[in-house]
C-alpha cells in the first residue's frame, strides 16, 4: 500500500474531503497547508497575519512561509517513527515542488504517488460557490482557478516526467471517488 501521497487538482475539486478521509482511512498524516494557514489565521499569530490578506485575495502565500510549515511537520512526523503521509495543496507551484524534493531526499523519503483530481471548471466553480467559505466570492474563486492554471498546473508534467502521476475522475459521489482514489494506493 502506498503511504507517500500527493494529492494534486484544482480548487473545489474535493481534495480536502477525500484527503481527510483517506487519512483516516489509511492512518496517514493529513497534511493541508490551506487548513494550517487558516489555523493560523484564527489563531491570530504573526505567521496569519501575514498571510491572512493574501489568501483572501486567492492568491499563494510565500513559498518560505509554507516552505518551513511543511518541513517543521514533516521532520516532526520523520523524527517520531515516521510513517505515511498525505499532502494536500502542497506543492502549489514548481518552486515548492522542488524544495520538497530537497527536503524528502534529507528525510530519506520519496513520494510514491500523485493523485490528480480532475473536475470541469464549471462544475468546480458551482461547488466553490456552495461552500461559503470566506475566499469563495466569485471574484476570488476566478482568481484562484487562474492561480492554479498558471501556478499548479505545470505540475501535472512535473510529476508525469517523474513517473509518479496518476488521474482520477473527481466527479460524483464523495464515496465514489473515494474508491477511484483507493483504488490507486493499494
Ligand atoms: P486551500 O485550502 O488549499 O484551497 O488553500 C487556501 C489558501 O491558502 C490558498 O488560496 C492560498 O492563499 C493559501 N495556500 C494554501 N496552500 C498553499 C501553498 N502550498 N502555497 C501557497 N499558498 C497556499
Amino acid at each position: 500500500m502506498k503511504q507517500r501521497v500527493l494529492f494534486l487538482g484544482p480548487p473545489g475539486a474535493g481534495k480536502g474531503t477525500q484527503a481527510q478521509q483517506l487519512a483516516s482511512s489509511h492512518a496517514l498524516l493529513h497534511l493541508s497547508t490551506g487548513d494550517l494557514l487558516r489555523g493560523e489565521v484564527a489563531a491570530g499569530t504573526a505567521l496569519g497575519q501575514e498571510a491572512a490578506a493574501v489568501m483572501a485575495r486567492g492568491e499563494l502565500v510565500s513559498d518560505a512561509l509554507v516552505l518551513a510549515i511543511v518541513r517543521s511537520r514533516l521532520e516532526q512526523q520523520a523524527a517520531s517513527g515516521g510513517g505515511g503521509w498525505l499532502l494536500d495543496g502542497f506543492p502549489r507551484n514548481l518552486t515548492q515542488a522542488e524544495a520538497l524534493e530537497g527536503l524528502l531526499e534529507d528525510l530519506g523519503q520519496q513520494i510514491e504517488v500523485v493523485v490528480l483530481m480532475e473536475l470541469d471548471d464549471a462544475v468546480l466553480l458551482q461547488r466553490l460557490l456552495g461552500r461559503g467559505r470566506e475566499d469563495d466570492n466569485e471574484a476570488v474563486i476566478r482568481h484562484r482557478l487562474e492561480v492554479y492554471r498558471d501556478q499548479t498546473a505545470p505540475l501535472i508534467r512535473f510529476y508525469s516526467d517523474r513517473g509518479l502521476l496518476q488521474s482520477v475522475d473527481a466527479s460524483g459521489e464523495v464515496e465514489t471517488v473515494g474508491q477511484r482514489i483507493a483504488a490507486l494506493l493499494d
